[in-house]
């Protein structure tokens, strides 16, 4: 059997195992592309399909699923402007396709890889205490919690607040917003929330591997880097405090990392200070 085949045979195989819910979806989206392909091949068709697809998956039953997942009430107003922080929030391209994948659930975790039958078991491959549900796997783990206590420290000292550990962090941020300069912060500390989690997601498949805090500045690092470029190049708006915050940050980065950082070029001097009271940092 060709690899094509059985990947074919795979997937109706696993399909046995769809929850009513799965298959109608999967129905619906084989029908409407059909539709599409074959009857309306034409912009105004596909744009069609987008909105179809869209409305296949509309905010309620997000709010419901997460909801049940956070074991407390979310309203589908507050889902929505969820959904919208991905693009007020996050500067990286990357992390937004992180955050979307986080809040929509499209990470395969070991309940979904056992539920589809490609693995023996759905309990967490590190730890093996629990099952390895998503919010396990990056929040909950006994394996990642001297990992998170550790960033979550360092993000405390740059946003001068304290965070404590919980599962709605996978979906926006933490930090109040109504407060001048707040949102700054809270921009700040959803870029290191979703860095960490990157951070887990990359060593998850190596059994004994916990996450190491230098693993995320080194990730904090590079983003540093490519922040600072873009504020020299003028594509953001000038925001003194968010640029405060990395100050903060980079002050805790290891003397070598520091040091690296300094020899390719990075200073404390983004342009934006200009307008900023003077310098955070050390
Ligand atoms: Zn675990």
């Amino acid at each position: 059997m060709r690899y094509e085949e059985k990947k074919t045979a795979r997937h109706y195989l696993t399909a046995f195992a769809w929850t009513r819910m799965e298959l109608d979806a999967e129905i619906r989206f084989a029908n409407t592309i059909f539709d599409t392909a074959y009857l309306r091949n034409t912009i105004t068709g596909w744009k069609r399909l987008g909105q179809t697809l869209g409305d296949a998956a509309p905010v309620h039953r997000m709010a419901a699923r997460w909801s049940a997942v956070l074991d407390s009430p979310i309203a589908e107003r507050q889902m929505s402007s969820w959904c919208r922080d991905i693009y007020r929030l996050l500067p990286d391209l990357s992390l937004r396709e992180l955050q979307f994948k986080l809040l929509h659930s499209l990470y395969y975790d070991d309940v979904r890889w056992f539920k589809m039958k490609l693995a023996t078991s759905p309990t967490c491959i590190k730890c093996g205490t629990a099952d390895g549900t998503l919010v396990h796997r990056l929040i909950t783990c006994p394996l990642l919690q001297p990992f998170w206590h550790e960033v979550l420290e360092v993000v405390g000292k740059c946003i001068a607040g304290s965070l404590r550990l919980t599962a709605r962090m996978l979906l926006s941020s933490m930090s109040p917003r109504n407060l001048p300069g707040s949102c700054a912060k809270a921009r700040f500390e959803r870029v290191a929330v979703l860095m960490a989690c990157r951070t887990i997601l990359a060593g998850w498949i190596e059994p004994q591997l916990a996450p190491t805090i230098a693993a995320w500045f080194g990730r904090m690092a590079s983003l540093a880097q490519m922040e600072r470029l873009d504020f020299l190049a003028g594509k953001r708006r000038p925001d003194p405090v968010y640029c405060a915050c990395w100050d903060i940050c980079f002050a805790t980065f290891p003397k070598s990392l520091q040091e690296e950082l300094c020899r390719n070029g990075y200073t404390l001097d983004w342009s934006c200070k200009v307008k900023g009271k003077g310098r955070g940092g050390s």
